[in-house]
Formats: C-alpha cells, sequence, structure tokens
C-alpha cells in the first residue's frame, strides 16, 4: 500500500504529447512504452502542475484527508 497519494495516469487518455513529462520539476514522470508514466514516485513532490497541464484529462491527483484526533 502506498504511504502516500501519488499521481495516477489513465493511459487509455493518455496521448503521449509528453507535456506533463517536460513540465515535472522533478523528473518524477517519463514516457514508457510511448506513454507518460510516474517512472520515480519518490521525486513526485505533489505540486499538481502535469495535472493542471495535460490537455487529456488523463492525470488525477488524489488527495487524503487525514482527521486529527481531538
Ligand atoms: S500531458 Fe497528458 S496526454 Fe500528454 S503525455 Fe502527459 S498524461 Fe499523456
Ligand atoms: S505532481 Fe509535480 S512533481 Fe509530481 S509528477 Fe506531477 S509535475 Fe511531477
Amino acid at each position: 500500500m502506498e504511504r502516500w497519494p501519488l499521481p495516477r495516469i489513465d493511459a487509455a487518455r493518455c496521448t503521449s504529447c509528453e507535456r506533463c513529462v517536460e513540465i515535472c520539476p522533478t523528473q518524477a514522470l517519463a514516457q514508457v512504452a510511448d506513454k507518460a508514466t510516474l517512472l520515480y514516485p519518490e521525486r513526485c513532490t505533489y505540486c499538481t502542475l502535469c495535472e493542471d497541464i495535460c490537455p487529456t484529462n488523463a492525470i488525477a491527483l488524489p488527495f487524503l484527508i487525514v482527521f486529527a484526533r481531538q
């Protein structure tokens, strides 16, 4: 199980434009078999740039909601 949520890429929606790969400030993304892939998840800072730039909405960044104890 992931210890933190990570960007999810829907390969069916990905058109291989590479915009997300180019904009990622930590080089966490790469093209693998013609699809954008989170190749280095440990590098991801969750900046949301890849989600914002994707023209086909193929990238989703789920958020983890943590409730504080009373
Ligand atoms: S920006 Fe979107 S469509 Fe383009 S390579 Fe990345 S995931 Fe695929
Ligand atoms: S959220 Fe930011 S750091 Fe993480 S893969 Fe996307 S562009 Fe890269």
